[in-house]
């Protein structure tokens, strides 16, 4: 089994020469988009794998690799965001890591592992774990019993208690070089990959997403009708837009006040290249006080992205104060 994506052929590489001795806590950090989770998922696997290649990497076809595969290792934890149902009777996955998650992870690593191996636990995202979940695993992680591996993944390792990122050993999985990542991506079948990726920040992962999801059209409607500030029209348009994902919404909106504050102050576009021109046209007359605002307000709303308010006004607020940029 090689590295489920191109990138991260050399991190992988280092973590299977340590497969005889692991570390019993490791942090695998770098930016969301690049494959961190699969390749906590491959290194676990090749933990518990029974006939691991010479490699170290799992061999795919033994016991415990279906097990593993089939969601079934008995010496296997996964804690992550579970979902949950809300009163509208609404499926959405939950803010925190909890504690009772947590106690589980405790209790499972104390008992004796079913196969004599290893026995690994995954927690992705670690920074989502809340504190007295932090503090339930970081008894553990201090003296982890025997045998037991935990993988932390995360996007936002400051976020981590300090006592458990002190616990750890971290490798940093960081974001491919450009061209292999447009090169991957042109694998994939996308046609506007260096834009999509420009728009994603540099990680593929992300910029796929943009491409499947349909998202990569719906921010082309967004951003046609946020070139011409003075024909928007708010109602209309919020009634239009309400149905958008909230989160879709925000990294479109935001990456767009973004690039425009970029071009105010005499930089270059970072993420709408493909809408460069209209952008500087854009930046050079944009009121920067308003701007500055709105996009902090919009870097701030970004941490709540599931409140309850009227989705159409809130849009057609957002727009108002859009079109006032260019008064
Ligand atoms: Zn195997």
């Amino acid at each position: 089994m090689s590295a489920a994506y191109p990138w991260l052929e050399p991190v992988w590489m280092r973590l299977l020469a340590t497969r005889s001795r692991p570390a019993q806590a490791l942090l695998l950090a770098g930016p969301r988009g690049v494959g961190k989770g699969e390749l906590a998922q491959a290194w676990a696997q090749a933990l518990l794998c029974e006939t691991p290649r010479a490699d170290g990497a799992a061999c795919g076809t033994c016991a415990a690799c279906h097990w593993f595969e089939t969601g079934g290792h008995p010496d296997f934890l996964r804690v992550g965001l579970q979902e949950k149902t809300t009163k509208d009777g609404e499926t959405r996955l939950a803010t925190a890591i909890e504690v009772d998650q947590a106690r589980e992870a405790v209790d499972f690593v104390r008992l004796s592992t079913y196969r004599a191996g290893y026995r690994v636990v995954l927690v992705d995202p670690a920074d989502s774990l809340n504190l007295a979940a932090a503090n339930a695993l970081l008894k553990v992680l201090e003296e982890p019993p025997l045998n037991t591996v935990f993988v932390l993944v995360s996007d936002q390792p400051r976020r981590l208690l300090p006592t458990i990122r002190s616990r750890c050993s971290r490798v940093d999985v960081g974001l491919p070089p450009a061209e292999l990542a447009a090169a991957w991506l042109g694998e994939q079948g996308l046609d506007d990959a260096v834009t999509l990726l420009a728009l994603s920040g540099g990680t593929p992962l992300d910029a796929l997403r943009w491409n499947e999801a349909g998202d990569a059209d719906e921010r082309r409607t967004v951003l046609e009708s946020l070139v011409r500030p003075e024909q928007l029209d708010p109602v209309t348009l919020g009634e239009r837009w309400k149905g958008l994902a909230p989160r879709l919404w925000h990294a479109v909106v935001y990456k767009w006040l973004a690039d425009l504050l970029a071009v105010r102050l005499q930089g270059g576009v970072r993420f709408n290249r493909d809408f460069a021109d209209a952008l500087s046209r854009l930046g050079s007359r944009a009121d920067l006080a308003g701007l500055l605002g709105l996009a902090k307000r919009q870097a701030e709303e970004g941490r709540v992205l599931d409140h309850p308010l009227n989705r159409a006004l809130q849009i057609q607020a957002w727009l108002v104060q859009y079109r006032h940029l260019f008064d």
